[in-house]
């Protein structure tokens, strides 16, 4: 199935569930995107710095860029004028360093809180208990540059579909009890980006507001190119 198609089929499964499609472009060329935007899709996510700040220059003005990926600190200004998004968000050091790039470009710059929720060691992201305690430290009243939308979270590479939703609904009850705390005024629980191409309907059912998909619409990536 073409690019466009995949996309089209995509969306209306998607929309319909109040659910944001983010196209992960990831190792996949310029020309590859076009045909997603031709098809309408507008919001486009990459897991690499580098990779971004090459693509976003030559691909039309209002795509919406998203930060997928775990980020650097010193890779911050790079993205910094133009993401839409940061979704991988996990510690206070990178989000005072977003704090003041955004400041330098004069924006507020939207990111989301990223969450461990897999089983595997190797996944970023906040525990539910360390997230709580930052939130409610009233730490983030001092970042008056960003503004936390919700979270984000990888489920475990498993073909255990239990366990992914299990871990999935860990995130939704999370945010769910976020959402009744009095947050400072730059936090607000709108976002839940959860689901990728394995996961993304378990996800949905889940209460998913934002899905991650790369292959299942552009193909298997050769990270050899
Ligand atoms: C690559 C990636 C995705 C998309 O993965 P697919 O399996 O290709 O859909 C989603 N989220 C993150 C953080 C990624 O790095």
């Amino acid at each position: 199935m073409s690019i466009q198609n995949k996309i089209h089929e995509l969306q209306a499964e998607l929309t319909p569930a109040g659910c944001t499609l983010v196209a992960v472009s990831k190792t996949h060329p310029p020309e590859a995107i076009a045909q997603a935007y031709a098809a309408g899709q507008r919001h486009f996510g990459e897991n690499k710095v580098q990779e971004l700040a090459e693509k976003a220059p030559v691909l039309p003005a209002d795509i919406h860029w998203h930060l997928i990926g775990h980020l650097q600190r010193n890779k911050v200004k790079y993205i910094a004028p133009f993401v839409h998004l940061i979704h991988s968000v996990d510690s206070e050091r990178l989000l005072e360093e977003i704090n003041k790039q955004a400041q330098k470009n004069n924006r507020v710059i939207p990111c989301l809180l990223q969450v461990h929720i897999a089983s595997e060691e190797t996944k970023f992201g906040w525990d539910a208990t360390e997230l709580l305690a930052f939130v409610q430290s009233g730490i983030l009243t001092n970042f008056t540059s960003v503004k936390i939308e919700g979270l984000m979270g990888m489920a475990s590479l498993t073909e255990n579909t239990d366990q992914v939703r299990q871990e999935f609904a860990q995130l939704k009850q999370l945010f769910a009890q976020l959402k009744t705390l009095a947050l400072p005024p730059n936090v607000a629980m709108h976002t839940l980006s959860m689901g990728m191409s394995s996961d993304y309907k378990i996800a949905v059912t889940e209460g998913s507001t934002l899905v991650r998909i790369g292959s299942t619409i552009f193909g298997h990536r050769n990270y050899s190119v």
